[in-house]
């Protein structure tokens, strides 16, 4: 079994509004923000934390429909937190493709450090969120108009609708079958980001560069790494920034998307995103249909 370190670079869009759940005030759901101080003072920018993505990616996983009618979680008999930890097939039931990669904690018993860590999340754009006006929760509705006390609207923050995230995948020293879940998840947990609804993002994508989205798989990193600087706040030189390093490699030229030495294999835009798929159709073959 082979093994490689892999990364996954990648801008996504949010095409509406998003929340993501960080701290409840009074009677207001605020969405989780940084604060950076650069050379123009303080910014206060969205943020997409990698936690937050980590567990999309996970449930994405666990609620992969397997063949058998399950979900391939309950399947595995794998879940949150209670997480089966089965490196090694045991008790006649298969390894576990998603602890394998996320980690694993059975308390009290083992814990198994997880080899794929996320990073990135702090949007482009400087973009404050905006408070909005919810529907009450039904049990709220049908409490109001008894003796009880008034039931109170709820207004919650969302991220704006075409704030770009950059995000970051990096798996260290795991197999082609092993990193196909991580590739499975990173795709599949695209249209499911955000908590509650609306939810959903996209890869950003324009017709010169295709998707934005780079992905390596190396023993020896040679490769620019597509990174924006959270200090970026203006969307065409962060863009450019992000192409560039994507064409840059050490030694070898990026054609047709893809630039290769015996160490280090590089996949650009449509490319990786043909290699991100083949991986995750690898691993449904394997686990799921
Ligand atoms: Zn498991």
């Amino acid at each position: 079994m082979k093994r490689y370190h892999w990364d996954i670079y990648a801008i996504l869009e949010a095409p509406q509004e998003l929340y993501f759940g960080h701290e409840v005030e009074i009677n207001v759901n605020r969405v989780e923000t940084v604060t950076l101080e650069g050379p123009e003072g303080k910014v206060v920018k969205p943020y997409f934390s990698p936690t937050k993505r980590r567990g999309v990616e996970r449930r994405t996983l666990l609620w992969a429909p397997h063949r058998d009618g399950k979900t391939l979680g309950e399947h595995l008999e794998c879940g949150i937190p209670g997480t089966c930890a089965r490196m090694e097939p045991e008790d006649g039931k298969p390894a576990c493709p998603i602890c394998r990669v996320f980690g694993a904690l059975r308390p009290g018993e083992k814990t198994v450090i997880g080899r794929l860590t996320h990073g990135g999340g702090v949007a482009i754009q400087t973009l404050e969120p905006q408070e909005k006006q919810r529907a009450m929760h039904p049990s709220d509705l049908a409490r109001s108009g008894s003796e009880q006390e008034n039931p109170t609207p709820f207004r919650r923050e969302y991220n704006q609708p075409g704030l770009y995230y950059p995000v970051y995948n990096h798996a260290l020293s795991v197999s082609e079958e092993e990193f196909a879940a991580a590739a499975y998840a990173f795709l599949n947990a695209l249209p499911r980001v955000g908590a509650g609804n609306p939810k959903g993002a996209r890869i950003l994508s324009d017709e010169e560069f295709g998707p934005y989205l780079v992905l390596d798989r190396y023993l020896v990193p040679k490769g620019a790494r597509p990174i924006i600087s959270p200090h970026q706040t203006t969307i065409e030189p962060a863009l450019a920034g992000f192409r560039q390093a994507a064409q840059q490699v050490r030694g070898a030229s990026v054609e047709n998307g893809r630039a290769e030495d015996p160490y280090f294999t590089r996949w650009v835009g449509e490319a990786a995103s043909a290699e991100l798929e083949r991986l995750a159709q690898q691993f449904a073959d394997a686990y799921l249909v």
